[in-house]
């Protein structure tokens, strides 16, 4: 007889590459760990870090504090931090936390068996090389369920002023187009339905390939998957955005019509400062490109205040920019410095209180905008992919339409996993309210 697996638990920080991350993670240990869902049933307790801001730093680092009394009452718990802190911290975790057995980065999640054997035989390994060879690692699709990230490349060339990234996950580099769809086919095949390809640019997907394959063309392969209902991906570089991309949603069926699409600032001098190289004006033709080409796209975007040097001026170009855009929503940021970035010791850096005022100004225009945008769609009848009860009220269900807007509504909890067609009635400022019509066929386009 096998002995049973142990037991494995994963706090995931960050971005939707770090939960894929942690998928994988979990399909590398799978032949010796079942997943937790309890931290006090664990054998061994991964922290996947992110490193983008210092306060998600913070954040790790009391974790990891934490896990020291923890540990007191479970003295075979074995510890691991992965992620973007584990490659920026290395051997510096280790001396800072006695009870910490590994330490890997973003590049090692196939060696993490024999990192985590290390460990048990008392070892404290530390693998933070960035090597090359996405082809190797495990696959982050889950079977079984009816959302799927897939990471179609790893690392990032583009060395924007303000980010880490670049540092902490390495060079860019794609997965193999064949791979990619053979674990994308597979998890249709046990009734997936949605699939999200990720990168840091897919935009610049295929670069250093033997087969030349463009990001169009891998996901025009990937929306003729039989079965596919919804396909999206993240994140996409405005600047990278090409007219064939953008006719992509106008085209393709199961391409969900929604993209989200980076802009950080609305200031020319800034977005420079930034390295990010387009201006607004060719940021807002390509909005209009898209909406001309699917109407009715929703688009959502990052934004940093108070990069270095932001004047008031420049802070207001970003305000009239997000009106200019009508953005749907918008993950907002305080500008903060980070290691090895130039941006960390450029001058004029702002001080935290004006950030703060922005930002909160910045956020209040865009809960007008989301509300403004959801109240466009009540009266609607739509489809959603319902993904579970409703965070508030446990009676009603939360799904996300195609364009990605979060809908609760009362209906029967058979209901998760599966497309339902659902009346929208009533917006809020970060989600919509329905009344369920009907689930929906298996088949699709359901509702157009
Ligand atoms: N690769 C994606 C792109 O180019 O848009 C996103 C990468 S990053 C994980 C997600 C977002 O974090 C960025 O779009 C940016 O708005 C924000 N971010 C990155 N570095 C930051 C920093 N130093 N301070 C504040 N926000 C930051
Ligand atoms: Fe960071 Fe820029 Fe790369 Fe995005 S494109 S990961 S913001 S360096």
């Amino acid at each position: 007889m096998t002995a049973p697996r142990k037991k494995l638990y994963i706090r995931t920080f960050g971005c939707q590459m770090n939960v894929a991350d942690s998928q994988a993670m979990a399909q590398a240990l799978a032949p010796d760990y079942a997943l937790a869902a309890r931290a006090e049933d664990a054998d061994l307790f991964l922290i996947n870090t992110c490193a983008i801001r210092r306060k998600s730093e913070e954040k790790v680092k009391s974790l990891l504090g934490s896990l020291k009394v923890f540990k007191k009452t479970r003295p075979q718990l074995l510890i691991g931090v992965g992620g973007c802190v584990a490659q920026q911290e290395g051997e510096r975790l280790l001396a800072a936390a006695p009870h910490l057995n590994l330490v890997f980065g973003p590049r090692a999640l196939r060696r993490l068996p024999e990192l985590v054997a290390r460990g048990q035989r008392g070892e404290r390994p530390v693998d933070v090389e960035l090597t090359p060879g996405i082809a190797e690692e495990p696959c982050t699709a889950q079977p079984g369920r009816v959302q799927a990230l897939v990471t179609i490349m790893q690392g990032c060339d583009n060395f924007c002023a303000f980010c880490v990234v670049p540092y902490v996950r390495g060079r860019e580099e794609s997965r193999e187009p064949a791979a990619i769809l053979r674990e994308v086919a597979a998890f249709l095949a046990g009734g997936g339905l949605e699939v999200t390809l990720l990168g840091q640019n897919v935009n610049s997907y295929g670069r250093g390939l033997p087969e030349s394959v463009t990001f169009p063309e891998l996901l025009r392969r990937v929306a003729a998957l039989p079965g596919m209902a919804r396909v999206r991906f993240a994140t996409s570089h405005p600047r990278d955005l090409s007219p064939e991309l953008i006719a992509l949603f106008g085209e393709l069926p199961a391409l969900c019509p929604h993209l989200h699409l980076p802009v950080q600032s609305g200031a020319n001098r800034i977005l420079a400062a930034m390295n990010r190289g387009y201006t607004r004006e060719e940021y807002l033709d390509r909005v209009a490109a898209l909406k001309s080409a699917c109407p009715g796209i929703a688009l959502t975007t990052d934004l940093i205040v108070g990069f270095p040097g932001e004047t008031e001026a420049d802070f207001e170009d970003t305000l009239t920019l997000m009106r200019e855009a009508a953005f749907d929503a918008a993950f907002s940021f305080k500008y903060s410095p980070r290691p090895q970035t130039r941006a960390a010791s450029f001058p004029g850096q702002v001080a935290e209180a004006v950030k703060a005022a922005r930002l909160a100004r910045l956020q209040a225009l865009q809960e007008e905008l989301t509300l403004r945008s959801n109240a466009r769609l009540v009266g609607q009848v739509s489809e959603v992919l319902v993904e579970g009860a409703s965070r508030r009220s446990p009676r009603e269900l939360s799904g996300r339409l195609r364009s990605n807007q979060v809908v609760n509504f009362p209906g029967p909890p058979d209901l998760v996993g599966r497309l339902a067609t659902v009346e929208l009635t009533e917006a809020h400022p970060h989600s919509l309210k329905g009344r369920w019509v009907e689930a929906s066929s298996t088949s699709w386009p359901l509702v157009a």
